[in-house]
């Protein structure tokens, strides 16, 4: 199957993005490492085929069709296990591999396999990249690997077709009650969120959104107009624009998970911009009246007291290996927690500070003289 026929299908995809979730193509595993990985799953599971598994076979291949995607392109497999999991692995970009427990096939009725399925299609369809599950996935990539979750929970909604679908299977993945227990009273659900209380956070460690937000995130985007025009196919504009929809589902993230995660981030670009610019300022080895001038604008009078008081109380040399192993750490504070912005961040604050203070070579100057700490 070439990558060009799977054009469409990308496309098709594409359009139900969550906008604040960006694709990317970083495949890093080596093709003998790939070959390996699909030893092991043939020997450990069954993989889903016409022949032998033929109503889960029917379950894929309505839901590649739905997606626009030849079902050539998806290897599924399903392995022993009481945990209701199902996971997508990406290792090339025109192939995906899905993984999903016997105890998950069992609970689920066929229309939530669909959601199921499609939702990890979707991460291969939306380019999520490869998912290793390394402990090294800072503060930034976790917001956006949940970023990618209420997408791909977009893709699992087509392929099911119906809101009730999704929603039950999260219910159940979430409880592991079967049907006998449940019943999808939408806003009696939601009612627990009112249980939630407000100035309190979800833990950031994780790569999903609890599944409260999920089920609002679903809702939400099942009342947009977008879903309206392209799933129910209805012609009326009935609905919510989805720039609005994205900013509502923007808006829980942040209010239940994200803002003290935020907040951290800014704090530390707060604090990096000061030390860039006072590394600047020091540069001629003078403070004078333009440039103090230029730092409380910026950064208040509380922060130029702080630094004259740094500078009267220990000599030139003194002042500026502090300053520069400040810096030092403030820097890589930040490329820590979020290590995408923060090149970005760094770069546009080297610009500012030079035009601002009207310095030449800034950038070098800093490395120059973080590489004399070490
Ligand atoms: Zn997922």
């Amino acid at each position: 199957m070439a990558y060009k026929d799977l054009i469409k299908a990308f496309e098709f995809a594409e359009k139900f993005r969550f906008t604040y979730d960006i694709a990317s193509d970083t495949f890093d595993l080596e093709k003998e490492v790939l070959k390996h990985l699909e030893t092991d799953r043939s020997h450990s599971s069954l993989i889903i085929n016409e022949k032998v598994t033929p109503q889960i076979y029917l379950v894929l291949h309505k839901v590649c069709k739905k997606l626009r995607l030849n079902s050539n392109n998806v290897s599924a497999y399903i392995y022993s296990s009481s945990d209701n999991q199902a996971t997508c692995f990406l290792g090339e970009k025109d192939k995906c591999t899905i993984m999903i427990t016997s105890n998950l096939i069992e609970l689920m009725d066929e229309n939530e396999l669909e959601f199921i399925i499609g939702h990890e299609i979707g991460h291969f369809l939306l380019k999520h990249g490869t998912v290793t599950h390394n402990s090294k996935m800072s503060k930034e990539d976790l917001i956006y690997s949940r970023y990618k979750e209420i997408s791909a929970d977009r893709i699992g909604l087509i392929a099911s077709g119906t809101i009730e679908s999704a929603l039950s299977s999260i219910v159940k993945m979430l409880s592991g009650l079967s049907s006998a227990y449940l019943r999808y009273d939408i806003s009696a659900l939601m009612q627990q969120i009112n249980n939630v209380h407000k100035g309190t956070y979800l833990s950031s460690e994780s790569t999903h959104p609890s599944w409260l937000i999920r089920v609002r995130a679903l809702q939400f985007f099942s009342m947009s107009e977008m879903y309206n025009k392209e799933i129910l196919e209805t012609n009326n504009n009935l609905g919510d624009p989805i720039e609005r929809v994205d900013e509502l589902i923007y808006n829980d993230l942040e209010s239940f998970i994200d803002k003290p995660i935020r907040k951290e981030i800014e704090d530390s670009k707060k604090d990096l911009s000061f030390w860039i610019h006072i590394f600047a300022v020091l540069d001629d080895d003078k403070f004078d009246k333009k440039e103090q001038e230029i730092i409380k604008q910026e950064f208040g009078e509380k922060q130029l007291n702080k630094i004259k008081k740094i500078l009267t109380s220990s000599n030139k040399e003194q002042s500026r290996n502090f300053i520069n192993s400040l810096l030092e750490e403030k820097i890589s504070g930040l490329a820590h927690i979020a290590p995408k912005e923060s090149q970005i961040f760094y770069r546009n604050e080297i610009n500012n500070a030079e035009r601002k203070l009207n310095i030449e070579n800034l950038e070098s100057k800093i490395v120059l003289s973080i590489k004399k700490i070490k």
